[in-house]
Protein backbone atom coordinates (compact mmCIF):
# COMPACT_ATOMS: atom_id res chain seq x y z
CA UNK A 1 0.00 0.00 0.00
CA UNK A 2 2.60 2.26 1.08
CA UNK A 3 3.74 2.67 -2.42
CA UNK A 4 0.74 4.39 -3.60
CA UNK A 5 0.51 7.07 -1.38
CA UNK A 6 2.48 9.64 -3.50
CA UNK A 7 0.02 8.36 -6.40
CA UNK A 8 -2.42 11.16 -6.28
CA UNK A 9 -0.06 13.88 -5.53
CA UNK A 10 2.14 12.14 -8.95
CA UNK A 11 -1.00 12.90 -11.00
CA UNK A 12 -1.69 16.60 -8.99
CA UNK A 13 2.28 17.62 -10.11
CA UNK A 14 1.32 16.40 -13.85
CA UNK A 15 -2.01 18.03 -13.83
CA UNK A 16 -0.41 21.23 -12.87
CA UNK A 17 2.34 20.79 -15.51
CA UNK A 18 -0.33 20.03 -17.95
CA UNK A 19 -2.41 23.09 -17.08
CA UNK A 20 0.59 25.34 -17.49
CA UNK A 21 1.49 24.18 -20.81
CA UNK A 22 -2.48 24.22 -22.04
CA UNK A 23 -2.68 27.66 -21.33
CA UNK A 24 0.69 28.24 -23.07
CA UNK A 25 -1.13 26.52 -26.12
CA UNK A 26 -4.57 26.69 -26.05
CA UNK A 27 -4.75 29.05 -29.24
CA UNK A 28 -4.45 26.57 -31.09
CA UNK A 29 -6.66 24.56 -29.81
CA UNK A 30 -9.72 22.82 -31.70
CA UNK A 31 -13.00 22.57 -30.08
CA UNK A 32 -14.09 18.89 -30.94
CA UNK A 33 -18.23 19.28 -30.98
CA UNK A 34 -17.89 15.25 -31.21
CA UNK A 35 -19.83 13.67 -28.36
CA UNK A 36 -18.13 10.02 -27.16
CA UNK A 37 -21.60 8.88 -26.22
CA UNK A 38 -25.44 8.74 -27.54
CA UNK A 39 -27.26 11.55 -25.56
CA UNK A 40 -30.42 9.78 -25.47
CA UNK A 41 -31.41 6.85 -23.11
CA UNK A 42 -33.36 3.91 -24.75
CA UNK A 43 -37.16 3.37 -23.42
CA UNK A 44 -36.66 -0.65 -22.71
CA UNK A 45 -33.60 -1.93 -21.68
CA UNK A 46 -34.43 -5.64 -21.46
CA UNK A 47 -36.80 -6.54 -18.52
CA UNK A 48 -36.30 -2.59 -17.36
CA UNK A 49 -38.77 0.03 -18.77
CA UNK A 50 -37.38 3.91 -18.39
CA UNK A 51 -39.32 6.75 -17.60
CA UNK A 52 -37.37 9.95 -18.13
CA UNK A 53 -37.70 13.24 -16.48
CA UNK A 54 -38.91 16.55 -17.05
CA UNK A 55 -38.46 19.82 -15.39
CA UNK A 56 -40.29 22.94 -14.84
CA UNK A 57 -38.27 26.28 -14.76
CA UNK A 58 -41.73 28.32 -13.07
CA UNK A 59 -40.57 28.90 -9.46
CA UNK A 60 -44.35 28.64 -9.26
CA UNK A 61 -44.21 24.57 -9.68
CA UNK A 62 -40.56 23.93 -8.63
CA UNK A 63 -40.50 25.78 -5.15
CA UNK A 64 -43.97 24.92 -4.46
CA UNK A 65 -45.36 21.88 -5.93
CA UNK A 66 -44.90 18.64 -3.98
CA UNK A 67 -43.18 17.30 -7.16
CA UNK A 68 -40.48 20.20 -7.12
CA UNK A 69 -40.90 20.91 -10.40
CA UNK A 70 -40.30 17.33 -11.67
CA UNK A 71 -42.22 15.25 -13.49
CA UNK A 72 -41.90 11.69 -15.37
CA UNK A 73 -42.76 11.48 -19.14
CA UNK A 74 -45.21 9.11 -18.97
CA UNK A 75 -47.61 10.69 -16.82
CA UNK A 76 -47.35 13.53 -18.98
CA UNK A 77 -50.02 14.28 -21.75
CA UNK A 78 -48.00 16.63 -23.15
CA UNK A 79 -44.17 15.61 -23.39
CA UNK A 80 -42.67 18.97 -22.76
CA UNK A 81 -45.36 21.50 -21.48
CA UNK A 82 -46.06 21.33 -17.74
CA UNK A 83 -49.65 20.27 -16.09
CA UNK A 84 -49.72 22.88 -13.87
CA UNK A 85 -48.61 26.06 -15.08
CA UNK A 86 -48.52 25.19 -18.61
CA UNK A 87 -44.94 26.34 -19.17
CA UNK A 88 -42.20 24.58 -21.39
CA UNK A 89 -40.46 22.05 -19.29
CA UNK A 90 -36.80 21.10 -19.65
CA UNK A 91 -34.14 18.06 -19.17
CA UNK A 92 -32.73 19.57 -16.34
CA UNK A 93 -33.91 21.21 -13.29
CA UNK A 94 -33.75 24.91 -12.72
CA UNK A 95 -30.84 24.49 -10.46
CA UNK A 96 -28.48 22.46 -12.69
CA UNK A 97 -29.46 24.84 -15.10
CA UNK A 98 -28.83 27.96 -13.26
CA UNK A 99 -25.68 26.48 -11.51
CA UNK A 100 -24.09 25.03 -15.32
CA UNK A 101 -22.99 26.82 -18.36
CA UNK A 102 -26.35 26.77 -20.13
CA UNK A 103 -24.74 24.57 -23.43
CA UNK A 104 -24.49 21.51 -21.10
CA UNK A 105 -26.92 18.99 -22.04
CA UNK A 106 -28.83 16.51 -19.87
CA UNK A 107 -30.75 13.67 -20.18
CA UNK A 108 -32.14 11.25 -17.03
CA UNK A 109 -34.68 8.45 -16.57
CA UNK A 110 -35.61 6.40 -14.18
CA UNK A 111 -35.98 2.79 -14.92
CA UNK A 112 -38.09 0.21 -13.31
CA UNK A 113 -38.19 -3.69 -13.47
CA UNK A 114 -41.00 -5.87 -12.63
CA UNK A 115 -39.03 -7.66 -9.16
CA UNK A 116 -39.22 -4.02 -8.03
CA UNK A 117 -35.95 -2.72 -9.16
CA UNK A 118 -35.47 0.98 -9.57
CA UNK A 119 -32.64 2.22 -11.03
CA UNK A 120 -32.06 5.95 -11.94
CA UNK A 121 -29.71 6.63 -14.85
CA UNK A 122 -28.57 9.96 -15.79
CA UNK A 123 -25.64 11.89 -18.85
CA UNK A 124 -24.43 14.98 -18.42
CA UNK A 125 -23.23 15.92 -21.37
CA UNK A 126 -20.33 18.94 -21.08
CA UNK A 127 -20.58 22.22 -23.67
CA UNK A 128 -17.96 24.81 -24.80
CA UNK A 129 -16.81 25.76 -21.91
CA UNK A 130 -15.94 21.94 -20.61
CA UNK A 131 -16.43 22.92 -17.17
CA UNK A 132 -20.02 21.60 -16.88
CA UNK A 133 -18.91 18.62 -15.47
CA UNK A 134 -17.75 18.52 -11.65
CA UNK A 135 -16.76 16.24 -9.20
CA UNK A 136 -19.43 13.95 -8.61
CA UNK A 137 -18.30 13.30 -4.71
CA UNK A 138 -18.59 17.30 -4.04
CA UNK A 139 -23.00 17.49 -5.67
CA UNK A 140 -23.37 14.12 -3.57
CA UNK A 141 -22.66 15.91 0.01
CA UNK A 142 -23.71 19.18 -1.31
CA UNK A 143 -27.32 17.37 -1.52
CA UNK A 144 -26.68 16.12 2.30
CA UNK A 145 -25.50 12.75 1.16
CA UNK A 146 -22.68 11.33 3.00
CA UNK A 147 -19.95 8.68 1.41
CA UNK A 148 -18.93 6.02 3.05
CA UNK A 149 -16.78 4.34 0.97
CA UNK A 150 -16.04 3.77 -3.00
CA UNK A 151 -14.27 1.30 -5.21
CA UNK A 152 -13.96 0.66 -9.14
CA UNK A 153 -15.49 -2.38 -10.55
CA UNK A 154 -15.45 -3.82 -13.95
CA UNK A 155 -18.25 -4.56 -16.12
CA UNK A 156 -17.73 -7.37 -19.05
CA UNK A 157 -18.64 -6.14 -22.42
CA UNK A 158 -19.17 -8.48 -25.77
CA UNK A 159 -16.24 -7.48 -28.03
CA UNK A 160 -14.11 -5.26 -25.90
CA UNK A 161 -12.01 -4.64 -22.93
CA UNK A 162 -14.35 -4.09 -19.62
CA UNK A 163 -15.67 -0.67 -19.01
CA UNK A 164 -14.73 0.65 -15.39
CA UNK A 165 -16.90 2.00 -13.22
CA UNK A 166 -16.60 3.75 -9.95
CA UNK A 167 -19.33 2.72 -7.19
CA UNK A 168 -19.72 5.32 -4.25
CA UNK A 169 -21.47 3.79 -1.40
CA UNK A 170 -23.72 6.70 0.20
CA UNK A 171 -26.10 7.42 2.95
CA UNK A 172 -28.75 10.09 4.31
CA UNK A 173 -30.15 10.37 7.14
CA UNK A 174 -34.12 10.78 6.70
CA UNK A 175 -37.39 10.91 8.34
CA UNK A 176 -38.16 13.32 11.57
CA UNK A 177 -36.04 14.51 14.75
CA UNK A 178 -37.34 11.45 17.11
CA UNK A 179 -37.30 8.56 14.20
CA UNK A 180 -34.42 8.95 11.91
CA UNK A 181 -33.50 6.28 9.30
CA UNK A 182 -30.24 5.72 6.98
CA UNK A 183 -31.56 5.78 3.76
CA UNK A 184 -27.92 3.61 2.05
CA UNK A 185 -27.66 3.86 -1.42
CA UNK A 186 -25.02 3.81 -4.20
CA UNK A 187 -24.22 5.73 -6.92
CA UNK A 188 -22.16 4.26 -10.10
CA UNK A 189 -19.94 6.66 -12.77
CA UNK A 190 -17.81 6.84 -15.54
CA UNK A 191 -16.69 9.72 -17.78
CA UNK A 192 -16.30 9.16 -21.74
CA UNK A 193 -14.42 11.77 -24.05
CA UNK A 194 -14.46 11.50 -27.29
CA UNK A 195 -12.28 8.78 -27.20
CA UNK A 196 -11.25 8.49 -23.90
CA UNK A 197 -12.81 6.35 -20.97
CA UNK A 198 -12.15 6.26 -17.26
CA UNK A 199 -13.90 6.15 -13.72
CA UNK A 200 -11.24 8.95 -12.26
CA UNK A 201 -11.85 11.96 -12.02
CA UNK A 202 -8.52 12.69 -11.72
CA UNK A 203 -7.74 10.80 -14.37
CA UNK A 204 -10.38 12.87 -16.88
CA UNK A 205 -8.61 16.21 -15.86
CA UNK A 206 -5.28 14.34 -16.43
CA UNK A 207 -6.54 13.56 -20.08
CA UNK A 208 -8.31 17.16 -20.48
CA UNK A 209 -4.86 18.52 -20.42
CA UNK A 210 -3.08 15.84 -22.41
CA UNK A 211 -5.26 16.21 -25.11
CA UNK A 212 -5.49 19.91 -25.39
CA UNK A 213 -1.52 19.80 -24.94
CA UNK A 214 -0.48 17.22 -27.36
CA UNK A 215 -3.50 16.70 -29.95
CA UNK A 216 -4.56 19.65 -30.00
CA UNK A 217 -8.16 18.74 -28.60
CA UNK A 218 -10.86 19.70 -26.45
CA UNK A 219 -12.95 16.92 -25.91
CA UNK A 220 -16.72 17.08 -24.97
CA UNK A 221 -16.82 14.89 -21.90
CA UNK A 222 -19.77 12.79 -20.69
CA UNK A 223 -20.48 11.63 -17.18
CA UNK A 224 -22.80 8.71 -17.22
CA UNK A 225 -24.52 7.86 -13.73
CA UNK A 226 -26.41 5.22 -12.47
CA UNK A 227 -27.54 4.89 -8.92
CA UNK A 228 -30.00 2.94 -6.88
CA UNK A 229 -30.72 1.53 -3.42
CA UNK A 230 -28.61 -0.78 -1.73
CA UNK A 231 -28.78 -2.52 1.41
CA UNK A 232 -26.17 -2.13 3.83
CA UNK A 233 -23.37 -5.04 4.85
CA UNK A 234 -24.50 -6.35 1.33
CA UNK A 235 -22.64 -5.95 -1.70
CA UNK A 236 -25.09 -7.32 -4.33
CA UNK A 237 -25.91 -4.60 -5.73
CA UNK A 238 -22.49 -4.44 -7.71
CA UNK A 239 -23.73 -7.26 -9.32
CA UNK A 240 -26.66 -4.82 -10.11
CA UNK A 241 -25.10 -2.17 -11.55
CA UNK A 242 -22.48 -4.78 -12.99
CA UNK A 243 -25.81 -6.08 -15.19
CA UNK A 244 -27.53 -3.18 -15.94
CA UNK A 245 -24.78 -1.38 -17.27
CA UNK A 246 -23.78 -4.30 -19.75
CA UNK A 247 -27.53 -3.81 -20.65
CA UNK A 248 -26.96 0.07 -21.02
CA UNK A 249 -23.30 0.71 -22.58
CA UNK A 250 -24.31 -0.39 -26.52
CA UNK A 251 -27.31 1.96 -26.18
CA UNK A 252 -24.34 4.85 -25.51
CA UNK A 253 -22.39 4.04 -28.77
CA UNK A 254 -21.39 6.34 -30.90
CA UNK A 255 -19.29 5.48 -34.00
CA UNK A 256 -15.80 4.42 -32.41
CA UNK A 257 -13.83 1.67 -32.31
CA UNK A 258 -10.49 3.27 -30.95
CA UNK A 259 -11.00 4.12 -27.10
CA UNK A 260 -7.91 5.27 -25.50
CA UNK A 261 -6.50 3.75 -21.76
CA UNK A 262 -8.19 3.79 -19.05
CA UNK A 263 -5.70 4.44 -16.58
ZN1 LIG B 1 -44.77 24.47 -14.19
Amino acid sequence: MEKNIFKPYLTLVALLILTSLALAFTVDVELSDQAGVVLELPDKLDDWVGNELRFCHNPGCYETNSTGGQYYIRNLELPDICPDCGEDLYKMSWAEYDALPHDTLFVKSAYTNENGGRVFVSIVLSGAERSSIHRPQRCLVGQGQTISGDHVIEVPLAGRKPVRVMVLETEQLAGTAEKRHKYTSYYAYWFVGQDRETPSHLARMFWLGWDRVFRSVAHKWAYIAVSGIREEGNDEYDAEIADFVEKLYPHLLVENDNLRGTP
